[in-house]
């Protein structure tokens, strides 16, 4: 399969209210971390024409202590292997957490292009917070809010521009 982006975060984020946006479907939110395939969610969606695929890395969650458990970590590392593209998204109503910055490293580990997509900019007054996760070191920010669309145009040119 070509052409792949990936969503990831921390929970709670909105990952998939994005995945839900981008792919036009809806699909059950699973809570349970059962098992690495079952928990990524495989969306088609095709922007100025041209067609890629979305995941929705939504599996995984924080529930004990360790943040960053191997469950977690695999899933992570097999979303982020398989894909073209990164969307690294965080939320501006919390501001910038440790596991964010976990991830980051991971991302850019990885090597691959990610893009930080700061979310839930559902209006211009919290522009100002969201340029707060320019200090997470990634090049390309994205302000947007999944809930009512603002940015996501822009983000998407940007998505299959790369691609
Ligand atoms: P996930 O755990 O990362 O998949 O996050 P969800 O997509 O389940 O969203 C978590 C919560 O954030 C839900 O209550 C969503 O309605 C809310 N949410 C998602 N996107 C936005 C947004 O752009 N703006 C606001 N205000 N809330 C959002
Ligand atoms: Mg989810």
């Amino acid at each position: 399969m070509a052409n792949i982006v990936a969503i990831v975060g921390r929970p709670n984020v909105g990952k998939s209210t994005l995945f839900n946006r981008l792919t036009g479907q809806r699909h059950a939110i699973v809570d349970e971390v059962s098992g690495v395939t079952r928990d990524r969610l495989y969306g088609k969606s095709v922007w100025n024409g041209v067609e890629f695929s979305v995941v929705d890395t939504g599996g995984y969650a924080i529930n004990s202590d360790d943040i960053f458990e191997e469950s977690i970590r695999d899933q992570v590392t097999i979303a982020i292997e398989e894909a073209d593209i990164l969307l690294f998204l965080v939320d501006v109503t919390t501001g910038l957490t440790d596991y964010d910055e976990m991830l980051a490293e991971v991302i850019r580990r990885s090597n691959k292009p990610a893009f930080v997509v700061v979310n839930k900019v559902d209006t211009g007054e919290r522009l100002p917070e969201a340029a707060y996760f320019y200090s997470l070191g990634f090049k390309e920010l994205f302000t947007i809010s999944s809930i009512n669309g603002f940015g996501t145009g822009e983000l998407m040119d940007a998505v299959v521009a790369a691609l």
